[in-house]
């Protein structure tokens, strides 16, 4: 479940940020949060960490062009892959 989100702020991305084995990030960046698979997103704690910063600053997309005009971070955040809640 939740594979293909990201493990800061739950964004569904076209494909799995770490790979479809869970260990192979993609190096790639979250159009949302910013995050680049492999590095914040490593471990639970910098995961938060990440999170927590990105909500402190307005949860600002990376690429906003790509904000959908209905978005809703709480919601989003449902997403988020349970093991990095
Ligand atoms: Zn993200």
């Amino acid at each position: 479940m939740h594979k293909s989100n990201c493990r800061v702020c739950g964004y569904e991305l076209a494909s799995p940020p770490w790979g479809d084995d869970g260990d192979s990030p993609s190096w790639d960046i979250c159009p949302c949060c910013g995050t680049e698979f492999g590095y914040e997103d490593c471990t639970l704690v910098s995961t938060k960490r990440k999170r927590d910063q990105w909500i402190a600053e307005g949860c600002k997309w990376f690429e906003p062009k790509k904000r959908p005009l209905d978005w809703d971070c709480e919601r989003q955040c449902e997403n988020i892959p349970e093991a990095f809640r």
